[in-house]
């Protein structure tokens, strides 16, 4: 099973997030959420990505280059889905 050590939750499943997600979540800098589908835990970028994305036509060139994926737990993952996504996970 694909897992991660997470210094805030343990032993959880792994996600890949783009790289502003993950910085955005450390800053608390809202940067929005896409996702490939709706299931839980699926890879996920940010409203930037998703203009590169749609520019280059798939995550190549410049959409590929700036993603930065990133690992984060699934916890960590449904609180960035909440703050990017507009809400206040840490009410
Ligand atoms: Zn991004
Ligand atoms: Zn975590």
């Amino acid at each position: 099973m694909d897992t991660v050590e997470c210094s805030k939750h343990g032993t959880q499943k792994k996600t890949y997030v783009c790289g502003h997600i993950a910085d955005g979540l450390r800053h608390r800098d809202r940067v929005g959420f896409f996702t490939a589908d709706n299931a839980p835990g699926s890879d996920a970028w940010c409203s930037g990505c998703e203009d590169r994305f749609n520019k280059a036509g798939g995550w190549v060139g410049e959409a590929e280059a700036q993603l930065r994926l990133s690992v984060l737990c699934l916890s960590c993952y449904d609180v960035a889905r909440k703050f990017h996504t507009g809400g206040d996970p840490w009410s």
